[in-house]
């Protein structure tokens, strides 16, 4: 019988930080992973060039995950990102900032971040065992004792860190596994619905504009009484819209869907300017070139294409901003403020980059991620019911409570 300190499932960001903090501070750490490939989805993220942190302060951080972020507040002070970026920098990979916020390999090989830290995994003293799928997750006297494989092996270890991911992208690994070792072990699951994921809709009249970006828009979604929006670039598909807008409020969307209600959203597409100062945009440019086309005067706020279609629509092809009456720049102007569509369908998990929804916060210890219901038993990434938007966020979150887990779990903290 094999017998280890520290068993990780899963070998994405989570269990490589996991079973590097284990294995760094002395405790004999074996990693399983069900597919075939260490770190498959790591590979795949970013484009292949993986944005696995951002500049973003931690109190921000953690607050674009939602009312739950700062669930993760030990997370990040044990692992702070500048950690992972002297490892990674140590390991021979520079890092470099985007747009002033995203961090990226500088050579945009994201199989180098994965490669970097199973290297300083295994350097540690860390094994990895590919092709080996966690069934279970053996307790003895109310505490882990180790795992049961697919296989029907036995391997012993007092801590089992769960760190295999959600159901998002299938393709990539993606899969239910490890929320149904966690509901085995009595834990209860926030049902997951695809996050990260385009949003279709019905009758999408713009579907010629596929390809073109609204590059400061904002998307929002009624949930009962209240209206949750997200705001960034926008990107016209056939079926709808995609873009980082559009894929940060799609977890909400899926989950109003999910609970049987129809989603209604609207589109801001100038969210700088509410409908008052849109109207008065409107009114001022049939006074300053009343001989100009209508849709000239909205590509100077939005993209020509956008702009052409909206005013066709509305008021015929050439339309001349002088034959604009009130009422037509009042419709106009609430209709740029406020542009509805309705959901056609839920995103599928194929289509998304994360799960929204997972393992119940309240059942895990942020201090330590272990279980409150399975002594010896740790979380960390993905699994749990914690959902960032796109931007390094979610990788981040995953190797700062993948690092805790393994802190933790070798009685290192
Ligand atoms: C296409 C794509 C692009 C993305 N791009 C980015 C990006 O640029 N930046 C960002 O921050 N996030 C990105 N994400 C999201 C990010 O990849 C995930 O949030 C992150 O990988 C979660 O890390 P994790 O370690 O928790 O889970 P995963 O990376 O999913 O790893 C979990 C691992 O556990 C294994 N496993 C599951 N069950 C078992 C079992 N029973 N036994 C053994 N092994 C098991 C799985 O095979 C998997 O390898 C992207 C996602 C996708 C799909």
């Amino acid at each position: 019988m094999e017998s280890f300190d520290v068993i990780v499932c899963g070998s994405g960001p989570a269990g490589l930080a996991a079973s590097l903090a284990a294995a760094s501070h002395g405790a004999s750490t074996l990693v399983l992973e069900q597919d075939s490939m260490i770190g498959r989805k790591l590979c795949a993220t970013g484009n292949g060039r993986c944005n696995f942190s951002n500049t973003v302060h931690p109190l921000k951080f953690m607050a674009e995950f939602g009312r739950n972020g700062r669930f993760m507040v030990d997370a990040l002070r044990a692992a702070p990102r500048e950690f992972f970026l002297d490892l990674l920098l140590q390991e021979g990979i520079r890092p470099k900032v985007e747009d002033e916020i995203h961090y990226f390999p500088m050579n945009g090989r994201a199989s180098d971040v994965r490669d970097a830290f199973l290297r300083a995994a295994r350097r540690a003293g860390a094994e990895t065992r590919p092709s080996v799928s966690v069934r279970r997750v053996l307790m003895e006297n109310g505490s882990a004792a180790g795992v049961e494989t697919v296989g029907g092996e036995i391997l012993h270890a007092p801590h089992v860190i769960l760190a295999c991911g959600g159901t998002a992208a299938p393709a990539l690994g993606g899969s239910a596994s490890g929320l149904e070792l966690a509901k085995k072990l009595g834990h209860s699951i926030r049902e997951p619905v695809a996050a990260l994921a385009p949003v279709h809709v019905d009758d999408p009249w713009f579907s010629g504009l596929a390809g073109v970006t609204v590059p400061d828009a904002e998307l929002g979604v009624a949930v009962g009484t209240r209206h949750v929006f997200m705001r960034g670039s926008l990107l016209f598909t056939h079926t709808g819209f995609s873009g980082p807008a559009a894929l940060n409020l799609s977890g909400t969307v899926n989950r109003v869907l999910s609970g049987g209600e129809p989603a209604h959203i609207f589109l801001r597409v100038v969210p700088d300017k509410k409908e008052q100062d849109l109207f008065a945009y409107l009114v001022d440019e049939r006074e300053k070139v009343p001989d100009h086309l209508l849709k000239n005067s909205l590509a100077r706020i939005m993209p020509r294409s956008l702009a052409s279609l909206v005013c066709e629509r509305l008021f015929g092809e050439d339309f001349h901003s002088k034959r604009l009456t009130n009422a037509g720049a009042h419709e106009l102007a609430h209709l740029l403020d406020r542009m509805p569509f309705t959901v056609s369908a839920q995103a599928s998990m194929d289509e998304a980059m994360a799960m929204d929804g997972g393992v119940l916060l309240k059942e895990v210890d942020p201090r330590t991620m272990e279980s409150r219901l399975a002594k010896g038993v740790h979380f960390a990434g993905e699994i749990l019911d914690l959902t960032g938007p796109t931007g390094g966020f979610n990788i981040q979150f995953a190797l700062s409570s993948g690092r805790l887990a393994g802190l933790a779990a070798s009685g290192a903290l």
